[in-house]
């Protein structure tokens, strides 16, 4: 399997630490709102990879984070008038939410950088007793220039990095020693949540929780880390240099990066207020489509999102389900014939493609063209008449591949209940505009159903027959 690392610019063969196990990283949400469709696209692309490494019996041990302390949470519950913590697990507990809608696996663990605090204390301490940070007036600074592979992930020039950076002055600048040093401790202010240090009450900086949230559940050293691309810099550069200076060894071995997803040409996100949430999309649309629609670039391109790519997504889904349906019906008994069994070359033909895709570089695009190749195939056999047993093995085939993608194939099983209600919805709707005709049909269609239906005071009341 190949990837693209960040760190060395050029397409690697994949070799795990220990052999058959991935240790792998993704960096979390910083967790004050709904997450929009943007924040989905990481967490849908390295949870395919997940997938995929699983599928070729890979034991993979997934971390990805909560940011759970940070100035954006701080503002919400101020303004809400609740405390951090409050905010924080309330959209740990929506973001989860929205990752079971999408068919995002779990983590293996997900910490929450408020836990992890002690870890982080250790972790600056050996830093200064290392010579790699200093504390000034309660705030510990990382003293970027001693790490002399500083700019190594970004490929960023330490000198073109200090001069631009010289002309910015931020309130307590004055303190850092260097205006490239970044913060590892901070001191709380009036009304912020705080933990003791020795250095002052405070909370941790942004990027030494990933550090340290990385190696307590995965070691010193670790096979992959993957986000999006705005965080190369600073956020990763960061996380390596406190890591690797703590350590002594190096931080991860893969640095994987997904491009933006945009709207109109701009990066999605929060600050530019062109967003959608992953709740008001899958409001829209079933939330599979949503990662089928993601999946369709590769995770390096830019991604553009609009309704009618949206729309065109839920078609091709659609056609995929329909396939599905096809040969679960046609499924079952009835052994292959013999012109079935030269076909099975040609069906393993689908699956090779599909993983040459998924093998260089996570080409998920290709991979989906080797599932609709698939598709076709089938629905040709389906036409033309085919074995119980044939339908079962293109079914399984299909349910495999799109299983790797994160795709269930099988349609949600609507309950009887959510059918009668939707109908007496409409029913009513049928009767406020006066037309009873098609009030009366939808009568007779749940009658047809065994419903009956009583109209009392308290409204449409419904028993089955
Ligand atoms: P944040 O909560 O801003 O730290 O973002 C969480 C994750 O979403 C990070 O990996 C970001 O790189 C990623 N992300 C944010 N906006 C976008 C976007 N428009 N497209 C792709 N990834 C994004
Ligand atoms: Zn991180």
């Amino acid at each position: 399997m190949k990837f693209y690392n960040t760190l060395t610019k050029t397409k690697e063969d994949f070799i795990p630490l220990e052999e058959g196990k991935v240790k792998m990283y993704v960096c979390g949400p910083t967790v004050y709102n709904l997450i929009h469709i943007g924040n989905a696209r990481p967490m849908i692309v390295f949870d395919t990879l997940r997938r995929y490494m699983l599928y070729k019996g890979y034991d993979v041990n997934y971390v990805s984070n909560f940011t759970d302390v940070d100035d954006k949470i701080i503002n919400k519950a101020n303004e809400e008038g609740v405390s951090s913590e409050e905010i924080s697990t309330r959209y740990i507990a929506e973001c989860k939410k929205d990752m079971e809608a999408m068919n995002i696996l779990p983590a293996t663990t997900h910490p929450l950088a408020t836990q992890e605090i002690g870890g982080m204390i250790e972790m600056i301490q050996q830093l200064i007793d290392k010579g790699y940070a200093y504390a000034v007036n309660g705030t510990v600074y990382f003293r970027t220039r001693k790490f002399d592979e500083y700019g190594k992930l970004s490929h960023k020039n330490l000198d073109d990095l200090r001069s631009g950076n010289r002309e910015i002055k931020v309130t307590g600048e004055e303190q850092k020693e260097d205006p490239l040093d970044f913060v590892l401790w901070k001191p709380k202010k009036e009304g912020e949540p705080s933990w003791p240090s020795p250095w002052s009450d405070g909370r941790p900086g942004w990027h030494i929780e990933c550090s340290v949230m990385s190696k307590r559940y995965l070691g010193e050293t670790i096979d992959i880390h993957g986000g999006g691309e705005d965080l190369i810099f600073p956020h990763h550069e960061n996380e390596i240099a406190q890591s690797e200076c703590a350590s002594g060894v190096p931080f991860a071995r893969y640095w994987l990066h997904n491009a933006f997803l945009k709207v109109n040409g701009d990066k999605m996100s929060k600050s530019l207020g062109n967003f959608f949430t992953v709740r008001e999309i899958c409001e829209e649309y079933d939330p599979q489509v949503l990662r089928y629609f993601t999946l369709t670039a590769h995770y390096r391109s830019p991604l553009n999102f609009s309704r009618a790519i949206m729309d065109s997504s839920k078609n091709a889904l659609e056609r995929i389900l329909t396939c599905a349906d096809a040969l679960r019906e046609a499924a079952g008994e009835g052994a292959l014939t013999e012109a079935e069994k030269e076909k099975l070359g040609a069906l393993a033909g689908f699956r090779e493609k599909f993983e040459a895709a998924m093998e260089d570089d996570i080409n998920t695009a290709d991979a989906i063209s080797a599932v609709f190749e698939l598709v076709k195939f089938a629905n040709t056999e389906v036409k033309n008449g085919v074995s119980g047993a044939f339908a079962g093995k293109l079914l399984e085939e299909l349910d495999l591949l799109c299983g790797i993608l994160g795709l269930v194939t099988k349609r949600k099983e609507v309950s009887l209940d959510e059918q009668v209600e939707a109908l007496i919805a409409e029913r009513q709707a049928a009767r406020k505009a006066k037309n009873f005709a098609r009030a009366d049909e939808i009568r007779a269609q749940l009658l047809d159903m065994g419903i009956i239906l009583e109209d009392t005071r308290e409204g449409v009341k419904w028993k089955k027959a």
